[in-house]
């Protein structure tokens, strides 16, 4: 198949989702590598201003399958979509997000397609032979990479934020419209109703995290850090124990079960720095990490500690972040 490479596109019915634009930057660099084509399929339903923004998003081709059918995200109607459209040629490289979405139909087109499924990718690039890539090992211990030179057509699912988006060109890409195919709406399950997912706040955004870990004792506790975050311009985090005591909600959690951040500032109070939390943000820019235990794992991947009872730092640090805010 020409494009070579396609990305399937996550959206909210007007806009791309910021993952597919990152899957466009990857894409663009495995194409230009193997002098390749690049290409975005959408699923959906009256999603123009989708396609619209798709087309100049630095693609050689947009797929469109609009169909009522599609309205609402089914994994089995997507799914039997997809592969309709891709049955009889399929393309060398298939990128989907690591998000719930993309883990959910990558499995399946996979499976359809006869294709190896290369999931939780940190980076992917052209190699000499095919593909090379990054994934976590060991709970986020380790970083695995993987040389790929098997098969013809290969899925992956990458992680979000490990590519910046900006700077992709329009190249003015031509829309194709595909038919739905006549059993694709057969899916074993239907959805009956959606209810949106309420993100108190979207923490793989924030240039800067106050993340939290059990260190700071108590739930009474988490106002002044909350205030802390707020008065730097930040969002709060935390690590584990925080979300199963129930005193953040899982959207806050950093790591392997929680979220992926890389924030130009991440600074760590009170968290000891376990493989799994590490897994969520070993890649921010700045790590600032305030523990008692100078022997605390952070510690390694931190590059500034303070060894010090993160309740004696937490108001010298909030009175800067006021001096600091007056005086702008
Ligand atoms: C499958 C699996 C998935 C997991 N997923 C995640 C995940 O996504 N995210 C995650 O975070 N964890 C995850 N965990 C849990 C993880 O293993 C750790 O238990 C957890 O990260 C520890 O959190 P913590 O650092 O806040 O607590 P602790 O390890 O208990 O560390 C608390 C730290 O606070 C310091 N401290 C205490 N008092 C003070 C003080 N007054 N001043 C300064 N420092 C102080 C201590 O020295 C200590 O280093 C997962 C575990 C498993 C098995």
């Amino acid at each position: 198949m020409e494009p070579q490479v396609l990305i399937i596109a996550e959206h909210d019915g007007s806009a791309p989702d910021p993952t597919t634009l990152e899957l466009i930057a990857w894409g663009s660099q495995i194409a230009a590598e193997k002098s390749w084509k690049l290409g975005v399929m959408v699923l959906g339903h009256a999603m123009g201003t989708v396609v619209e923004a798709l087309r100049n998003s630095g693609v050689d081709a947009v797929y469109a399958l609009d169909d009522p059918a599609l309205a609402t995200f089914n994994a089995g109607t997507h799914v039997a979509a997809i592969a309709a459209a891709l049955s009889k040629d399929s393309p060398r490289v298939i990128l989907l997000g690591h998000s719930y979405l993309g883990i959910e139909m990558a499995s399946t087109i996979a499976v359809k397609l006869g294709a190896p499924l290369w999931s939780n990718c940190k980076t992917i690039k052209a190699g000499a032979d095919g593909f090379v890539v990054t994934r976590p090992m060991c709970g986020g211990a380790y970083v695995s990479t993987l040389e790929i030179t098997s098969a013809t057509c290969n899925v992956f699912t990458v992680q979000r934020g490990g590519l910046s988006a900006q700077g992709l060109t329009s190249k003015n890409a031509q829309v194709s419209t595909l038919a739905m195919p006549a059993d694709a709406d057969a899916a074993k399950i239907k959805v009956v109703g959606e209810t949106k997912a309420t993100f108190a706040e979207d923490i793989t955004q924030a240039d800067l995290l106050v993340s939290v870990g059990r260190g700071i004792g108590q739930q009474s506790q988490l106002d002044a850090f909350r205030d802390l975050a707020k008065a730097l311009g930040g969002s709060l985090s935390a690590s584990r124990p925080i979300v199963d005591s129930g005193w953040l909600p899982v959207d806050n959690q950093v790591g392997l079960s929680g979220r992926t951040v890389r924030p130009k500032v991440y600074l760590a109070f009170g968290i000891s720095g376990s493989a799994q939390h590490m897994a969520g943000m070993r890649d921010s820019k700045v790590i600032i990490a305030i523990n008692q235990d100078a022997n605390a794992p952070i510690f390694q991947i931190a590059h500034y500690g303070i060894v010090a009872d993160l309740f004696q730092i937490l108001p010298a640090l909030m009175d800067a972040a006021k001096e600091s805010a007056a005086a702008k």
